[in-house]
Parts: C-alpha cells; sequence; structure tokens
C-alpha cells in the first residue's frame, strides 16, 4: 500500500466501490426486482468507478498528500542546500518510500550534528575555564609582589629586587600563554600561509639542537642522530613552522627528560614522505594520557610543565602545524622509559 501513488490508490478504492455497487444491484436483481434493464444494472457501478475515483483522489491530495509533499520538499530542499543531493524531485514516484528514507537520513544528519554541537559547546567551556585558569595565577601573583611593594616592600632591600624579578617572571608567563594563544587563533582562522620550500630537514634539526644545546647542558643532557641519520633528508614544507615543531618537541625531551638523559632525533623514508622521529629517555607517559596529550592545555604533570615555562599549548601547536601540511604526528611512551614523537613531511 504504501508503494502506491495517489491516483492508484484512488484507483483500486474505486474498482472495490463499484464493485461492491453492482453487488448490492444484483441482489435487488435476484431477490427483489427480476426485470431490471442491463443499463440500470450498469449505471451506477460505472458512476461509481468515476465519481469514488475523483472523490478519493481529491481527498488523498488534498488531506495527505500534499501535506507530505510539503514536508518531502522541505527536507529535500534543505538537504540539496548543503549540496547532498541533486534539486530534482519526483513527487508521484514512491512517494512515502522517499519520505520514509529521505527523513531517515535526514533525522541521522541532524542527530549528528546537534552531537558535534554538544561537544564544540563542551570543548569551547572547557577552553574558556583554562584561558582564565592560566591567566588567573600569575595575576593574582603580580598583585600580590606589587602590592607590597607598594606597602613598603621597595625600601625593603631584602625583598624588592626578588619581588620584582618574580613580577617580571609572572608577566613573561602571561606573555607566552598569550602569544600561543594567538598562534593557535591564527592557525585556527586559516591565516597559516605555508611557505613550502625544498629543505634539508637533517640540517635543520642542528639548528635546532644549536640553539637549545644550552639548556640541555644544564640537565647534561645530549643530542643525536640515530644510525645512519647523520646526513641530508630532503623534505617539503615551511621551513620556519617545522622549526617550530622541532623546536617544541626537542624542548619537551629536555623538559620531560632525565639528568644526563639522551634526545634522539631520526628519519625513516616512507615512499612519499619522511617520518621524522624526536625519541627521550625521560619519564615517559603512561597510556591513559596519549589520547589527549595534543588537545590544549592539557598536561600530565601541570606543576613541572609550569615551572619551566610550558603553557600546556604547544603540542596543540606542533600538530596544526603538521595537519596543515596534510601530515601526520603520532606518540609513543613507556613511563619511566621514554618517548618518542614522530611526523611525516613530503618527501622532495
Ligand atoms: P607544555 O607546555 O606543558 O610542555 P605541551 O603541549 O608541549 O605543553 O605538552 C603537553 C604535555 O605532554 C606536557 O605537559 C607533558 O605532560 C606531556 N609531554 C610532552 N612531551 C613529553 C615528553 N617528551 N615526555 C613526557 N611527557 C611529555
Amino acid at each position: 500500500m504504501k508503494n502506491l501513488t495517489p491516483n492508484q490508490i484512488a484507483m483500486s478504492a474505486s474498482a472495490i466501490i463499484s464493485v461492491l455497487v453492482l453487488f448490492v444491484l444484483l441482489v435487488l436483481k435476484n431477490y427483489f426486482v427480476e426485470n431490471l434493464p442491463w443499463y440500470i444494472l450498469l449505471a451506477p457501478p460505472l458512476a461509481a468507478l468515476i465519481f469514488g475515483y475523483a472523490i478519493v483522489y481529491y481527498l488523498l491530495e488534498k488531506f495527505i498528500y500534499r501535506k507530505i509533499k510539503l514536508i518531502y520538499k522541505h527536507i529535500h530542499y534543505l538537504k540539496s542546500a548543503k549540496g547532498s543531493i541533486s534539486k530534482n524531485i519526483d513527487l508521484n514516484k514512491n512517494l512515502i518510500d522517499s519520505v520514509e528514507k529521505e527523513v531517515t537520513e535526514w533525522e541521522e544528519d541532524r542527530a549528528l550534528e546537534i552531537e558535534q554541537l554538544k561537544k564544540l559547546e563542551e570543548f569551547r567551556k572547557e577552553f574558556l575555564g583554562n584561558v582564565s585558569h592560566e591567566l588567573k595565577t600569575p595575576i593574582f601573583n603580580l598583585q600580590g609582589y606589587i602590592e607590597t611593594l607598594i606597602d613598603g616592600g621597595l625600601k625593603d632591600e631584602k625583598i624588592n629586587l626578588d619581588y620584582l624579578n618574580k613580577a617580571s617572571k609572572n608577566i613573561d608567563r602571561m606573555n607566552a600563554v598569550i602569544n600561543d594563544l594567538d598562534k593557535i587563533s591564527k592557525i585556527e582562522h586559516e591565516q597559516m600561509d605555508l611557505e613550502l620550500v625544498k629543505f634539508d630537514v637533517h640540517e635543520l634539526t642542528s639548528e635546532v639542537f644549536n640553539s637549545l644545546e644550552m639548556r640541555a647542558d644544564l640537565k647534561e643532557l645530549t643530542f643525536s642522530f640515530k644510525e645512519d641519520c647523520d646526513k641530508p633528508f630532503m623534505v617539503r614544507g615551511d621551513r620556519s613552522r617545522i622549526r617550530e615543531v622541532l623546536v617544541n618537541l626537542i624542548t619537551n625531551s629536555i623538559i620531560y627528560g632525565k639528568e644526563g638523559g639522551k634526545t634522539l632525533v631520526g628519519y625513516y623514508d616512507m615512499n612519499d614522505n619522511i617520518l621524522i622521529e624526536v625519541t627521550d629517555n625521560g619519564i615517559g607517559i603512561e597510556e591513559k594520557h596519549l589520547s589527549r596529550l595534543f588537545e590544549r592545555f592539557y598536561r600530565v604533570d601541570k606543576s613541572r610543565s609550569r615551572e619551566q615555562g610550558g603553557t600546556g599549548l604547544g603540542l596543540s601547536i606542533v600538530k596544526h602545524i603538521i595537519e596543515a601540511h596534510t601530515q601526520t604526528i603520532t606518540v609513543r611512551s613507556t613511563p619511566e622509559v621514554g618517548s618518542t614523537f614522530g611526523f611525516t613531511l613530503e618527501k622532495a
């Protein structure tokens, strides 16, 4: 029944009515009016067929199909506005079937969209909470130092320089958070125009090693290349952005590395891409944290990160940069053994 068009339903209904009328007339002829002429016998069923068809068709169109068509058209155009389906519709072809299919698809799409919106809303709330928390702490500290200095501390030789230095550190901290947030917001608004060039990633790593050497020395940590990796590896990418990625990963290997530890960088040829791995033998990360590590403000060891001036945004910036290159980044880690961060770049 649901596969019939209004035309077919009206025809079937009028045929049934006319058969019923004919049956009643035959009963009349057999039992009550024996000499009923044939044209009297045929005229009412014929009339029932024609009028029945017209009335049923009219009622169906007026009360059911027009309304269904309206819903169907609405959903169909809503979907086609998003470019998912063709704009041509045949309203007489298996209408109910099509409506059922379109409504189900539409419902599924909406449910998915609502789910995504809910997640985004959660994410937004969490993000705002994190930003205010990150800024509140240094502002609170600053207030404390400055008020103490104003209330006479400025003349106290024992604390004045110390408090000014501490205030300055808190300003640096706020600056670091704001700079990283600025980077993220630029990246997210697609203002990251990549300047793709061919360069030697091994040479770039050596440059980064040199720039971070002093920091590594403080922990007696050494930098080196994995076996067969101390040679050029040509890739295509935005050199200064990839430098930022390497600085971030290698700085993390120092912050979360052990005294006297090692940071190794290796390159692996993967046909179209080069896989670059930064490995340390530091504190490592428990499995349960790995999937959230690239989220903004996610930190495993909050106090260690803050102590070292970490904003908790480094890895999320790294991920954005790698994804802007349409490449991937992954992490493997074992607590107390160490971590390996690996990302790919197009081979040049
Ligand atoms: P942060 O500024 O806190 O270093 P990141 O986004 O760079 O922020 O890193 C997020 C968290 O991931 C860090 O707080 C730390 O807990 C963990 N992490 C990152 N790199 C390493 C590593 N090499 N070894 C152990 N933990 C790491």
